[in-house]
């Protein structure tokens, strides 16, 4: 029997924009009845997706729920809730000259046919936010699911058309050249989440449209550890933010900064923080992941002599397990120190002081995020005020991406925009300035 010819990216974009000429998805009940209904998708299709999940990166399902599924789940749960409020026109005082009768306000315009390019870190989640947040406010989407987690992106191809509007919402499977394919054509906005080199090309090519893009790269986040910090704490919070998904998170720690005493100090404390998430043998336990391909595991397993292994080191290409691994005497230029490390090795790189970390910190690109370990307000001021990045975690490491009320995205070589609640909209709408005079 032959295969129906996919639908070409040409007529993708033609179809959803007609719909979106149409004026089908801008009022608020489509809206809300596609986050509805792709909640549906979540709760019944669930342990699916945790399956997909597990295929493609060993994720545990615990792990599939509360980092992908549920969180996706939150996000919609905060959007019903507010959306209303957040499309509300906010009115803005009007200068004298103009007349007492004369008013001024900003309302949010949907933009038209939204692209969002997806990776395989967290296949689903990465996806499934941007997406709602464009459906929310009022656009067609094509979503493009990462080919490297073939089993999430099968999965999401088969389930989101079952669900959501097929004329305002079309899944295109693939790699390269699909998306190249794509990335030719005119969208009203470019969502990409990947690495950087990949950010560049789709800039490129929104360039031509002249199409505003938002990139969420990566880069590497440091993690400031203080004098005096109770390092029980923070190991347990370091390993768990570090190693969570095998070290796969765009805003994992990708290394500790801190003075030579405490590095010394924190060796015992991480290899118990280590051994009591995953026991004595990583590779036994349920919880932790896997590496997810041959490439990236033979990257990271050439990283693992760029300093002495206080726990950790092993390895099993045929598994694409490797150990939670904590490197110590990390020389600032080795191989781990010279790019995101984006997997389970955290390296302790040590400086005489703050000041010291501030400079090292902003000698190198802005990250997606600073994380400091201290129970000192000046060097938190300090931290805050003098070094650049994505967002800030006080304490605990990724939480910040969580909170629907906070903006999450780069800055500088991590990315530019942001999105989750009321900051998808923004990002996702057009903020249109309205002035009224009446005629009589
Ligand atoms: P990836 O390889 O899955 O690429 C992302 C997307 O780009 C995929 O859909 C892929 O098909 C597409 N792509 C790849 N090469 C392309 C090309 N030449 N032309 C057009 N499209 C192409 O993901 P990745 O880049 O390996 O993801 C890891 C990076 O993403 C890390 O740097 C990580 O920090 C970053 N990241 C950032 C965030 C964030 O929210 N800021 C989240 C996750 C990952």
């Amino acid at each position: 029997m032959n295969q129906p010819t996919p639908e070409q990216p040409a007529d993708v974009v033609a179809r959803l924009r007609a719909t979106f000429r149409s004026g089908r998805t801008k009022p608020v009940e489509w809206r809300t009845g596609q986050l509805s209904r792709l909640r549906e998708m979540l709760t019944t299709y669930g342990a699916a997706l945790a399956a997909a999940l597990h295929a493609d990166l060993g994720k545990s399902s615990t792990e599939a729920f509360r980092t992908e599924i549920d969180f996706v789940v939150r996000e919609i749960d905060h959007t019903l809730e507010h959306l209303e409020e957040w499309l509300r026109p906010e009115p803005a005082p009007v200068p004298a000259h103009l007349g007492a009768d004369a008013t001024g306000w900003t309302r949010y315009d949907a933009l038209g046919v939204v692209l969002v390019i997806a990776p395989w870190n967290y296949p689903a989640q990465l996806l499934l936010a941007p997406m709602l947040g464009a459906l929310a406010a009022g656009n067609a989407v094509v979503v493009k699911p990462s080919e490297m987690a073939p089993a999430t992106s099968a999965e999401l191809a088969r389930l989101l058309p079952r669900y959501l509007d097929t004329d305002a919402v079309a899944v295109v499977e693939g790699g390269i050249p699909e998306t190249t394919a794509l990335l030719a054509e005119r969208f009203d906005h470019i969502f990409y989440t990947g690495n950087g080199t990949v950010g560049r090309i789709v800039m490129t090519a929104a360039a031509r449209h002249l199409t505003p893009v938002t990139l969420e790269l990566g880069g590497k986040s440091p993690a400031f550890v203080d004098r005096g910090a109770d390092l029980t704490v923070v190991a347990e919070r370091l390993a768990r933010g570090k190693f969570l998904n095998a070290g796969q998170t765009c805003v994992a720690p990708d290394y500790v900064l801190t003075d030579p005493e405490t590095a010394r100090a924190l060796e015992p404390v991480l290899t118990e923080a280590v051994e009591k998430l995953y026991g004595a043998d990583a590779s036994t336990s349920a919880e932790y992941g896997r590496i997810i391909n041959e490439r990236h595991f033979d990257r990271l397993s050439g990283l693992l002599d760029s300093g002495r292994i206080v726990v950790g080191g092993g390895t099993d290409r045929a598994t694409k397990y490797i150990a939670p691994t904590v490197l110590a005497d990390v020389d600032p230029d080795a191989p781990v120190m010279r790019e995101e490390i984006f997997g389970p090795v955290l390296p302790i790189v040590t400086v005489p002081g703050l000041d010291e970390a501030i400079d090292f910190i902003n000698d190198r690109d802005k990250p997606l995020a600073l994380y400091a370990f201290t129970e000192s307000d000046t060097t938190r001021e300090r931290l805050a005020a003098e070094t650049s990045s994505g967002g800030l975690g006080l304490g605990l490491p990724l939480a910040h991406l969580t909170v629907s009320d906070l903006p999450f995205g780069g800055v500088g070589e991590s990315g530019m925009g942001n999105y989750h609640g009321r900051y998808s909209i923004e990002t996702f709408s057009h903020r249109k300035a309205v002035l009224e005079k009446p005629l009589s």
